[in-house]
């Protein structure tokens, strides 16, 4: 669904994106993982629209989109601190995309029905979002994310900011998520075990590049660097 092609990324003369190529396949849990600083969230921005690479080509479904705006690319960003407009109810929240692009007043109330039941957010629509707890937010921002129905969702770190219990619990919430939709994910963590229960594919960045990618056994069994090899086994 969505194909980097040699992509390269600057801040000032700083490298921090090195001539990166990465395949997401259609509704694939992919996830980007690798220590502070390697350029996950560079890599989602720029699949997202958020930010233009210096060199090489974004292409969602065949087509050339590095120069498209990120609200006319078929993809979303839940961003880590969910971002989240303090003076919405969760239900404006969700349907801030759907408002924006005009969409009738029945159909937005529908749909964001619809989305509430799927992130399991029950009779919430009036809140704002500081009477939610950390787990609540996350969902909303989700729903908000789905509500354009975009054929890849990013996601940077969703789960950094909960608790570990909740954090578990979202884990499997955002992988049934995924399944139920049936889109492509993209995650991103420097959780390595988290990378591992939750994707079909995990990609291994450090400094800009892709050390390896694979399905999670295969990372595991096979590393192929000794930095993909402690990254991973780190926890073991
Ligand atoms: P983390 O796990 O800490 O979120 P990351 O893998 O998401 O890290 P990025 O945010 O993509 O890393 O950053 C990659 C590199 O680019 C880092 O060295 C960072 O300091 C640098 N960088 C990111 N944003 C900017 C910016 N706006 N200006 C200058 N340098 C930046
Ligand atoms: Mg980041």
């Amino acid at each position: 669904i969505c194909v980097l092609r040699d992509i390269t990324a600057r801040y000032g003369d700083v490298t921090v994106i090195d001539r990166l190529n990465l395949a997401i396949p259609e509704g694939a849990f992919v996830t980007l993982l690798g220590p502070s600083g390697c350029g996950k969230s560079t890599t989602l921005r720029m699949i997202g629209g958020f930010e233009t690479p210096a060199a090489g080509q974004v292409l969602l479904a065949g087509k050339d989109v590095t120069h498209v705006a990120p609200n006319h690319r078929d993809t979303n960003l839940v961003f880590q601190d969910y971002a989240l407009f303090p003076h919405m109810t969760v239900a404006e929240n969700i349907a801030f995309g759907l408002k924006r692009k005009g969409a009738p007043r029945d159909v937005i109330r529908q749909r964001v029905d619809e989305l509430m039941q799927l992130v399991r957010l029950p009779d919430m629509a009036q809140r704002l979002p500081a009477m939610l707890s950390g787990g609540q937010r996350q969902r909303v921002a989700l729903a908000r994310a789905l509500a354009r129905d975009p054929a890849l969702l990013l996601l940077d770190e969703p789960l950094g900011a909960l608790d570990a219990k909740l954090r578990e619990e979202m884990q499997h919430e955002l992988k049934s998520l995924q399944r139920a939709t049936g889109k492509a994910f993209v995650f991103v963590t420097h959780d390595q075990e988290e990378a591992l229960t939750m994707s079909d594919v995990v990609v291994v960045m450090n400094k800009g590049r892709i050390e390896q990618q694979g399905a999670p056994v295969e990372l595991y069994r096979d590393p192929q660097s000794r930095f993909v090899a402690s990254f991973i086994g780190k926890s073991n």
